[in-house]
């Protein structure tokens, strides 16, 4: 049955396109009835980064891409379950001094002693003549009483894999098809290095095999790789996993996106308040795509509908304008609760509201947050338009506002809205539109030139949401002590 891993390196933040490698793995297994599992591949020490893993891990759960075997959190540290661990290669040395001795001795593997300064001279030199760098085989054909001499006197080595000249390795890819790669083309590969740890190289293959993993869904940028991998399933004897190499995540300007262009960490999409849903939704659809044209799915339509075969070959396009407005259909799907108790950090942060408050009044925010969801394309978007809704002075924010203000009649309307709105113990749903129309029929303005004025002297601005609905939202003694503050 179907086994497949998303094997995150914790060398920093979530990068948008290890969400989408994880959900690619986590919906090729849910769809298939397999497992998917979490393996950390912390090979390389100088690259790991202090709460990489916490990070990777509450992620994924933010985004609801459950692994069923791994590394999970449990009362805020790391844990595993299942029966195929370790699942940290940093936990899985023996394993590795294990498997590389078998290498060892079916010839497979040789003890390397150069030193770090000669590999650069060759290298240097063979770029200097415009060949690819390539490890010269100096110590493959040491003897075994020559390697046993060198490293009783205590000379560092590495452990390089010994490829046979001039060989077609040959793989198939389930996006792009047949590849070959002739091993003249390849270098020796460093398979243990010198501080005894495994290359990602070898423990991906060691790990792969003893996890059963049966398809490798994994980033473009390591199809440059899998020729090695492929030449190390033979030499152990076993067979190769199916592998699947997803194309490049593009920015706007088709180069691959980085850092520098905006936002690519998870994290970055997670405080700015993209729910969940909307961001693996639009993920999905970047660098897969469906039968029809459907745009909007839930987790569970993508475990029905995924499938490898209509992942594309090309880049797929990340573009934030679609994202944005995946995530505004999701935000106004959500009902208000939802989408105030995600705001009110947003609100706190920018000062609006103490927290205290934000329990105090809930049932305002609440009122307030249906007025403004659909303007937002994400919910940190909210301290922009919350404004007119916590100020005390009302001045004209714009020029058409100041016109407005200045209008002649304006005291005549003011005066007749004071009335309606004394008149009221609450200002309730129907208020703003009845003391409207009754203010039209006793004061004979009209259109714009009623509801305008009302509005620049309730908000000081000329546009904004339904007024009515932010004369129900501001309540009774803010508008009274705003129409008041104009008036004078
Ligand atoms: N550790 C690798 C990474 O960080 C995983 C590559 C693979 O899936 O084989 O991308």
């Amino acid at each position: 049955s179907v086994r497949v891993r998303f094997a995150p390196s914790p060398t920093g933040f979530v990068h948008i396109g290890s969400l989408r490698t994880a959900l690619y793995n986590y919906l090729y297994a849910r769809k298939n009835d397999g497992k998917y599992i979490l393996r950390i591949e912390d090979t390389d020490q100088n690259r790991f980064v202090e709460g990489a893993i916490e990070g990777m891990l509450q992620a994924m759960e933010w985004a609801g891409v459950n692994h069923d075997e791994g590394v999970v959190i449990k009362d805020g540290a790391p844990v595993e379950i299942g029966e195929y661990g370790p699942y940290v290669q940093s936990h899985r040395l023996e394993i590795y001094q294990e498997k590389i001795k078998t290498l060892l001795e079916s010839g497979h593997a040789y003890y390397c002693f150069c030193s770090k300064e000669r590999i650069d001279e060759i290298r240097e030199a063979q770029k200097a003549a415009g060949e690819m760098p390539k490890y010269d085989g100096h110590c493959k054909g040491l003897s075994a009483e020559e390697v046993e001499a060198k490293k009783a006197a205590g000379e560092a080595y590495v452990i390089r894999l010994k490829l046979p000249a001039n060989t077609d390795i040959e793989f198939n890819d389930i996006v792009r098809g047949k590849v070959v790669v002739n091993t003249n083309d390849m270098d020796d590969q460093v398979l243990i290095k010198s501080d005894g740890f495994p290359t990602y190289h070898f423990a991906v293959v060691v790990d792969d095999n003893s996890m059963g993993i049966t398809h490798v869904i994994r980033g473009e940028e390591w199809l440059i790789s899998t020729p090695k991998h492929v030449y190390l399933y033979q030499a152990f004897g076993w067979n190769a996993p199916q592998y699947v190499h997803l194309p490049n995540i593009l920015n706007a300007d088709k180069k691959k996106l980085s850092k520098r262009q905006g936002d690519v960490a998870v994290e970055d999409f997670m405080k700015k308040g993209y729910l969940p849903e909307a961001l693996v939704n639009y993920i999905a659809l970047v660098g897969w795509s469906p039968e029809d044209n459907q745009e909007i799915f839930s987790m569970k339509e993508l475990e029905e509908k995924f499938s490898l075969e209509r992942v594309s070959k090309s880049g797929g396009v990340f573009d934030v304008n679609k994202l944005n407005w995946v995530n505004a259909h999701y935000i106004k799907e959500s009902s208000d609760d939802k989408i105030t108790d995600l705001a009110i950090p947003h609100l706190i942060a920018a000062g609006y509201i103490t927290e205290a408050e934000a329990q105090e009044k809930y049932q305002w925010l609440k009122e307030m947050v249906s007025v403004l969801k659909e303007k937002l394309s994400y919910i940190a978007e909210i301290v922009d338009h919350v404004g007119i809704f916590f100020k005390t002075e009302i001045k004209a924010e714009d020029e058409e506002a100041a016109e407005i203000l200045k209008f002649e009649h304006m005291a005549v309307l003011l005066d007749a809205f004071v009335v309606k709105v004394s008149a009221v113990e609450e200002i309730d749903d129907d208020f703003g539109k009845k003391a409207l129309k009754e203010i039209q029929k006793e004061t004979g303005f009209k259109g714009p030139q009623l509801f305008k004025p009302i509005r620049v002297a309730i908000t000081g601005n000329s546009h904004g949401p339904d007024i009515n609905k932010i004369i129900k939202v501001l309540g009774k003694q803010n508008l009274l002590s705003r129409i008041e503050y104009v008036k004078t």
